[in-house]
């Protein structure tokens, strides 16, 4: 039976408390790092911005076509009042007159025909318009709250970071103090195959490890046990400290 001083096995205690808490703040580092309400966010913030981006895209195809709607109206436009001028001056045979007014009346039902056009096309900068203010309220909206989530989180992180050094700084304070590199060995690796708990205290008839009654036999050899003896519990196996 390996053997270490009481001293140094009661600190063991207090090693297995700092790597606990330890533990935990690895935890939840880990728990916010993959908070599934920030990544909802993160998709809501992506497909909004996306949906702004389609919208600002046909904002833009509306309004050149209006632009290209308005630059046909004004050249019919020009057509006629060149043809209505021609008409006013009076110059020319009344068979040149009669076609000039002929060709008005046909310019003026295009020019209604490409009135009636602009008409629609503004109406389609109108709701595109509309769509790009929509999305990019919502784009906004989405981002805001991403924002608030991720420094709500920041927050947290940089807290579980400050208390995360401090527990470090402490537990190689307890190393130190313990001075045993064959007692921490088995510590360590006992550890790592019992849930991260390689040492507990020996509570009355019970292992405050697996929380089981050792059985008369078994502790009353522990108790009979030199003080220095490392004793084990027999039902898990962690290190067992008498107080
Ligand atoms: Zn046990």
């Amino acid at each position: 039976m390996p053997t270490a001083r009481p001293d140094h096995q009661r600190r063991l205690l207090d090693l297995q408390a700092r790597d606990t808490t330890i533990d935990r703040i690895r935890h939840q580092a880990a728990v916010l790092r993959s908070d599934p309400e920030i990544a909802a966010a993160q998709e809501r913030t992506t497909q909004a911005q996306a949906e702004r981006e389609t919208a600002q895209t046909e904002l833009t195809a509306a309004e050149e076509a209006l632009a290209a709607a308005e630059g046909a109206v004004e050249q019919v436009a020009t057509r006629i009042a060149r043809n209505q001028q021609r008409l006013d001056a009076g110059t020319g045979s009344s068979k040149d007159l009669t076609a000039l007014q002929h060709e008005i009346g046909t310019l003026s039902g295009r020019r209604s025909e490409l009135e009636d056009e602009e008409l629609t096309v503004m109406e389609r900068v109108e709701t595109a318009q509309a769509d790009l203010d929509r999305t990019t309220g919502s784009a906004a909206e989405a981002t805001g709250a991403l924002g608030d989530l991720t420094t709500v989180r920041d927050g947290r992180l940089s807290e579980l970071s400050g208390e995360f050094e401090r527990e470090k700084k402490a537990r190689a304070e307890v190393l130190a103090d313990i001075d045993d590199a064959a007692l921490v060995s088995l510590y360590e690796k006992l550890r790592s195959t019992h849930d991260g708990v390689g040492v507990a205290p020996l509570q009355g008839s019970r292992c405050g490890g697996c929380m089981l009654e050792l059985n008369p036999k078994d502790l009353a050899a522990i108790r009979a046990a030199a003080e220095d003896a490392v004793v084990r519990c027999e039902e898990c196996g962690r290190i067992l400290v008498r107080s």
